[in-house]
């Protein structure tokens, strides 16, 4: 009788843990977090505010040399850059984004809609109101934003190994104290300096494939510590130790 109790507790128990990892299972799924969820399916020739959306979380993917366009209009360049992101993670690499691409980019997301291994801190160790650059503080972090997704591709192509990240954006006052450029793109929040287990020539070599227009690196000016990488309106790279 006692056993019998024991036996019939035990699989109690085990039917509630099932049924609770299922629970979570499904709340994985069925909804996103508290970023940004997506309500359709989207295609080339769909546009919209939610395009856009989608673009920022694949913009690491434009293809070598390239920059996506964060226009809002699902293009053949949306297309490919999303089949790009769909074979890095194992997915169907159909182009389209559908619940497949978005619980991917769900998981891969925290609730402020940075990639999971990014944070806005560490893309400003200069303030915590992102003024006194360039722009405006709202530029600089939506720009820091799209650097920190290019950052997430750049992570995961070089095998998941952790990147460390020693400077963002810089107000004029810590640019100069920095030492920066009058012009360095650090004051548009949209310039990263790289540091980390990786070497420096190996991440100015793979970012080349992530959107980034500018790459400075070892063998460049005051560039032997780290990999700087960034966005400007013309390609200028330069990393001349790493035949870059
Ligand atoms: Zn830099």
């Amino acid at each position: 009788m006692f056993r019998r109790t024991v036996r019939f507790l035990l699989s109690i128990v085990m039917l509630a843990s099932v049924a609770l990892a299922g629970d979570v299972v499904l709340a994985g799924t069925a909804q996103a977090d508290g970023c940004y969820t997506w309500s359709r399916t989207l295609r080339q020739g769909s546009s919209g505010a939610d395009v856009r959306q989608l673009q920022i979380r694949v913009s690491g993917y434009p293809g070598t040399g390239a920059v996506l366009a964060l226009d809002g209009e699902y293009g053949p360049a949306t297309a490919a850059a999303v089949r790009r992101f769909q074979q890095a993670y194992g997915l169907t690499a159909d182009g389209i984004a559908g619940s497949q691409t978005f619980n991917k980019i769900y998981a891969l997301q925290d609730n402020d809609c940075t990639p999971i291994h990014f944070t806005y801190a560490e893309m400003n160790r200069c303030n915590s109101t992102w003024t006194g650059g360039a722009v405006s503080a709202a530029t600089a972090r939506a720009n820091a934003l799209v650097n920190m997704w290019k950052l997430e591709a750049l992570r995961h192509a070089l095998g998941d190994r952790p990147i460390t990240t020693s400077s963002g954006f810089r107000s004029y006052s810590c640019n100069s104290a920095a030492g920066g450029s009058s012009t360095s793109r650090h004051l548009y929040g949209d310039a990263v300096d790289l540091t980390g287990s990786l070497s420096f020539c190996t991440l100015a070599k793979e970012a080349r494939n992530h959107g980034f227009r500018e790459i400075l690196g070892p063998g460049y000016p005051d560039h032997n510590d780290h990999t700087h990488v960034a966005n400007r309106s013309s390609r200028y790279w330069s990393a001349p130790n790493c035949g870059i």
